[in-house]
């Protein structure tokens, strides 16, 4: 049975063509990039390499790229780095959405319950858009960030983050916008983001076809940042560490591929339109989401249709999906972004979201909506 990943927001397959390039260039470039030998030296110029190609996706320079092992990482930097400051003797007030990626939420409420910083969730409406009016009246005197996601991970909904974070700043000069630009990196243009009014912004590797275990910071404000880690004195002495020479270099490889072929990683225009279009057809299915997405992720439910059920039989028959809940040690929740957006426990509990790469072909889809349809037939109404 040939199988058929549509899994792509969870983790971007790297290429055979990415890893052997990958492996070419680990043969040269394998030292530690701290040692000033030639084998340090080369692999220090291949990390720079990396770093500039990354910062050319974000239209910066290297100085404002941070490697860290991750967008969880990037985005705990983030967050504690601010929260935990000196600077702020008060409680510092922090905002952030209801639809944020845990790795931005929980250090955030995490902190809060420990008694160190004030929190204000904003809604978002019901496609997943944050309410712009509650956020802009979050914003108090002691505010000092606001975190604002830019595509998110389940739904595919973007938050218009170049016009927010302007706004933002017109409201309060000296907040800290940051972004969770992990799923709308490499897919779409963030060329923009250096001349923004954004102050940080976290990416991951294994999101846009690179190895697991890289991700990295970009900012160009230096005050917020504090080490999470201390050692050797790695990265400016913010990531101590050896790098993960590997991870940076697979990334920066991704990011020259993207530069010049920006929809290297986006499923072609008509076999998204064709998934969404089938999808729609079926009785008692309803998207949670607009036309404003990066044209990727169908995130769905079907009435009376069990969540799990649809995914033991897209499974089953060898297909790749992700279930809209939020899984973590084996237990199911309910999905907070689609209660967020104002859905049942139940809808939230047995969404299903399909999301789509490069790979992705008609055939593909056809297969997933026909197994889709052939459950719904066979469903026992619950
Ligand atoms: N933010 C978002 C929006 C994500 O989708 C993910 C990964 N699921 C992360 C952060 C965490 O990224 P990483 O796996 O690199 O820690």
């Amino acid at each position: 049975m040939k199988s058929i990943y549509a899994d792509y927001n969870a983790s971007y397959p790297c290429s055979e063509e990415h890893l052997e390039e990958l492996f070419k260039r680990l043969k040269s470039s394998w030292g530690n990039p701290s040692s000033i030998h030639s084998y340090g030296r080369d692999a220090k110029h291949a990390m720079e390499m990396a770093r500039k190609n990354i910062a050319n996706l974000l239209g910066s320079e290297r100085k404002n790229i941070i490697f860290t092992s991750g967008a969880t990482e990037a985005n705990n930097m983030v967050i504690q780095g601010l929260l935990t400051s000196q600077k702020y003797l008060d409680k510092p007030h922090i905002v952030y959405t209801a639809t944020e990626h845990p790795s931005v939420s929980q250090p955030i409420e995490t902190l809060q319950q420990r008694g160190l910083c004030q929190a204000t969730k904003v809604t978002v409406d019901e496609h997943g858009e944050v309410n712009e009016e509650a956020l802009f009246a979050a914003i108090k005197d002691n505010t000092i960030a606001v975190a604002l996601i830019h595509v998110n991970n389940e739904t595919g909904s973007i938050n218009d983050i170049c016009r927010l974070s302007k706004k933002l700043k017109q409201i309060k000069a000296d907040l800290h916008v940051h972004s969770d630009a992990v799923q709308s990196f490499g897919k779409s243009d963030l060329t923009w983001v250096d001349q923004s009014m954004l102050s940080s912004l976290s990416i991951s590797g294994h999101k846009v076809g690179a190895l697991k275990g890289i991700g990295c910071l970009w900012s160009k404000d230096a005050s917020f940042k504090q080490a999470l880690f201390f050692g050797g004195g790695q990265e400016s002495s913010l990531r101590s560490g050896t790098e993960n020479l590997p991870g940076i270099i697979s990334l920066g490889l991704q990011c020259q591929k993207i530069q010049k072929n920006p929809s290297l990683l986006l499923p072609s225009k008509s076999v998204y339109q064709l998934l969404l279009d089938e999808v729609c057809s079926i009785s008692g299915s309803k998207v949670h989401s607009n036309d404003n997405t990066l044209g990727n992720t169908v995130n769905f439910h079907i009435d009376k249709v069990e969540g799990e059920v649809l995914m033991l039989q897209l499974d089953m028959n060898g297909i790749c999906v992700s279930s809209g809940s939020a899984c973590s040690s084996g237990v199911s929740k309910p999905s907070p972004v689609l209660t967020a957006q104002g859905y049942s426990d139940w809808v939230a509990s047995n969404s299903i979201r399909i999301s789509l790469g490069a790979g992705s072909s008609t055939g593909d889809v056809k297969q997933i909506v026909s197994i889709i349809k052939q459950t719904v037939q066979q469903s026992p109404p619950v």
